[in-house]
Parts: C-alpha cells; sequence; structure tokens
C-alpha cells in the first residue's frame, strides 16, 4: 500500500469543472486502494492573479516540486487581458514547466472507435489511431539567443530567432523516446530537418548515437519533419512514437491532434529527467485545450481530455499501467455507448453535461471491475 501525493491546480474558466471528473476518478481509486492518492489543491493562473497578485506563488511552487505529479487545468481569460505581461495567466505555465525542467512534452493522438468519423480524415485511415508525439519543450528556436529585431537602416529591418541545441537536451528526450516506445509498439521515429538545418545534423547524430547506447530493441526510424507532416495526414497509423524537437513538434502535434476530432479529448503530459537517487520524474499533466472561457461554468465543458490526463499521470509517474488502460476504456466504453458532451455530439443528439459525462466514466471504470 502507498500513498502518493497530488497537486491539483484546476485554474480559470472551465478548468475547475473538469478537474471535477479528476476528483471522481482518485476518489473511486482511493474507495478500492490498495494504493492511494493524497491530494491537495491550489490556485494559479488569473485565480491566483485574483488572490495575491501573481499567477504561481512561490508557496505553490514548492507544492509542486514536493508533489509526486502535477495534475492542471487551464489557465487564462479575457478577464485578465490587460494584467501585466509578467503576472499574466500563462506565466504560471510557463514558471512551473521552467522551473520543473519539463523537457518531454507527451502529446498522444489517440482515436476512439467511437468517434472514428469525427476526424476529418477517412474512417479507414485514423480508426484505432494511437499514436504518440514527443515534443522537446525547452530547447531550439523558442528559446536560442540571439533573439531580437534590429534596425538595419534604410527603413529596414532584422529578425532573428536562434535555432540551438546541446548535445545533453538531445540525447535525454531522445532517452525519453525510447523508453517510451517500450511501453508502446517499440517503435520511435525521429524527425528533423538535416538536409538544410545544421542543428538537424547534429539531432540525428545523436539521436542515432543515444540508440547505439542501449536501445537497439527499439526500432529507430529517421524522416525529415516536412515529410513526416505529409505522412501524419496520408498514413498516421504507420507511426508509434514521433520524437521531434520544439518547434516542429509544436506544428507535428496540432496536426496530429486535429486527426483525433475535438479539442476537449486531447490529453497531454510533460516530463522532467529522472532524479538520479529515486528515478523519479518531475511531472505536469494538462488537457490540450485551454480555459474556453465562452463555455464556463455552464457544465457543458467535455472533461475527457482533463481525466484522459489523469490516466496519463497513472501511467508514466506512478507505473500503475492497469488502472491506466482501465480508465481509458472506460472512456471508449461511454463513447461506445453513445454518451456525447455537447462538443462531440452529432447534430441532433441529445448531450450530456460535465459533471454526468464525469460520473458516466466512473460507473463505467465500477462496471468494469
Ligand atoms: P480554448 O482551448 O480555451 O478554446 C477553444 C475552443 O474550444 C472554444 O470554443 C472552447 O469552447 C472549445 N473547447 C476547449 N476545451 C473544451 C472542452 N473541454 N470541452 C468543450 N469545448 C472545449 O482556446 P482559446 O479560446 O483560444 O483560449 C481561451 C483562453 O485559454 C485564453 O486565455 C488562452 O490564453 C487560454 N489557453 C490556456 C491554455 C492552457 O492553460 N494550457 C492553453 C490554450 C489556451
Amino acid at each position: 500500500m502507498t500513498s502518493y501525493n497530488l497537486l491539483l491546480l484546476p485554474g480559470d474558466g472551465i478548468g475547475p469543472e473538469v478537474m471535477g471528473g479528476v476528483r471522481k476518478v482518485i476518489g473511486w481509486i482511493n474507495a478500492r486502494g490498495p494504493d492511494t492518492f493524497e491530494v491537495e489543491e491550489d490556485l494559479v493562473g488569473g485565480a491566483a492573479y485574483d488572490d495575491h497578485g501573481a499567477s504561481i506563488s512561490d508557496a505553490t511552487m514548492d507544492k509542486a516540486t514536493a508533489a509526486d505529479a502535477v495534475i492542471f487545468g487551464a489557465v487564462g481569460g479575457p478577464k485578465w487581458d490587460a494584467v501585466p505581461y509578467d503576472v499574466r495567466p500563462e506565466a504560471g505555465l510557463l514558471r512551473l514547466r521552467k522551473d520543473l525542467e519539463l523537457f518531454a512534452n507527451l502529446r498522444p493522438a489517440i482515436v476512439y472507435p467511437a468517434l472514428a468519423d469525427a476526424s476529418s480524415l477517412k474512417k479507414e485511415l485514423v480508426e484505432g489511431l494511437d499514436i504518440l508525439i514527443l515534443r522537446e519543450l525547452t530547447g531550439g528556436v523558442y528559446f536560442g539567443e540571439p533573439k531580437e529585431i534590429t534596425d538595419i537602416g534604410n527603413g529596414q529591418k532584422r529578425a532573428v530567432d536562434t535555432q540551438v541545441y546541446d548535445t545533453y537536451e538531445i540525447e535525454r528526450i531522445a532517452r525519453a523516446a525510447f523508453e517510451l516506445a517500450r511501453t508502446r509498439q517499440g517503435r520511435v521515429c525521429s524527425m528533423e530537418k538535416r538536409n538544410v538545418m545544421k542543428s538537424g545534423v547534429l539531432w540525428n547524430e545523436v539521436v542515432t548515437a543515444t540508440h547505439a547506447d542501449g536501445y537497439e530493441d527499439v526500432e529507430l526510424t529517421h524522416m525529415l519533419a516536412d515529410a513526416g507532416g505529409m505522412q501524419l495526414v496520408r498514413a498516421p497509423k504507420q507511426f508509434d512514437v514521433i520524437l521531434t524537437d520544439n518547434l516542429f513538434g509544436d506544428m507535428l502535434s496540432d496536426v496530429a491532434a486535429m486527426l483525433t476530432g475535438s479539442l476537449g479529448m486531447l490529453p497531454s503530459a510533460s516530463l522532467g529527467a529522472p532524479d538520479a537517487v529515486t528515478g523519479k520524474r518531475k511531472a505536469l499533466y494538462e488537457p490540450v485545450h485551454g480555459s474556453a472561457p465562452d463555455i464556463a461554468g455552464r457544465d457543458i465543458a467535455n472533461p475527457i481530455a482533463m481525466i484522459a490526463s489523469f490516466a496519463m499521470a497513472l501511467r508514466y509517474s506512478f507505473a500503475m499501467t492497469d488502472l491506466a488502460d482501465r480508465v481509458e476504456a472506460a472512456i471508449a466504453a461511454v463513447l461506445a455507448a453513445g454518451k456525447r458532451t455537447a462538443d462531440i455530439a452529432a447534430a441532433g443528439d441529445e448531450a450530456i453535461g460535465t459533471e454526468a459525462m464525469g460520473d458516466a466514466i466512473v460507473a463505467a471504470l465500477e462496471e468494469a471491475s
């Protein structure tokens, strides 16, 4: 019997509503044991700004550092559009990612059989799709220096962003990719632009060398990132884990996301390096969607992305593979039974609310056990 510590940060807008679904699942797990979760909740984003003038406090950061995993809802909304840039709601999330050194961003794209018709691609191309995009999150062109716009005279300006990667940054994300692949179908496709970018040449070299250093059981292939984008919409089921940098990962993960239909269905995880002593990684789990102020407070948001993010926590932070499988199967069962929130309901179908969807998933968990 082990008790794990979770920090729940529901945030703003629909964040607290969809987090309700996670609370229900945790309640179900705790009632059954043997392992249980001790839950602490705190403020982040606009809610934290309203309370104490910062989008995340040092005390909350301390709790996040100490927790076994952070479960994050969403932040932001028009109410905080005019607050100073460094305390805007999103700054709380960026500080969490930076201070916890969450360099590996996992974006699964799973098509539940009952929703295969909702994809913009043909049903046969996406039915049963289960791929994972692993994006490097703390390096590359979004952070490289120099990053500036300078006046070069004659009415001209020059904008510079710097794509920069060091060996260690590529090596640690490559290791994460190979280890994740071992828990799946055992295949990694690394994507870069080595034909035109030096960072792509180094990326390719380091991924290849890391693979040779103890991961030969995993199949490694390489693809140019632009060709990868084409293949994602031509034949997405050919992939298992796609490993890529921050910039290409940003784009490719959004492309893959849309293969699956709705924003309300997409979970994500961000992981740090394994601790040298305990082997445990710092981790934050969050839905891909934002705070959806347009539908907040109406009990109509889809909690599935949030609950599926918690299932990722069970899988990647707590090695509770069986429980993670069961939560995902419960989501699939509820969808197969025709239950839909408004965002995934077909025209004319009756939709259920956020609370009811959470209850239905817990009922399906109970029924299957
Ligand atoms: P959004 O993801 O909040 O919403 C986009 C659209 O999708 C909206 O129409 C919304 O109603 C719908 N939607 C989103 N999640 C849904 C769900 N679970 N169920 C049903 N429908 C859902 O993106 P946006 O409107 O561009 O941004 C709103 C706010 O959220 C902004 O302040 C933005 O900065 C913030 N944001 C935060 C995060 C985050 O916390 N990680 C991510 C993206 C956007």
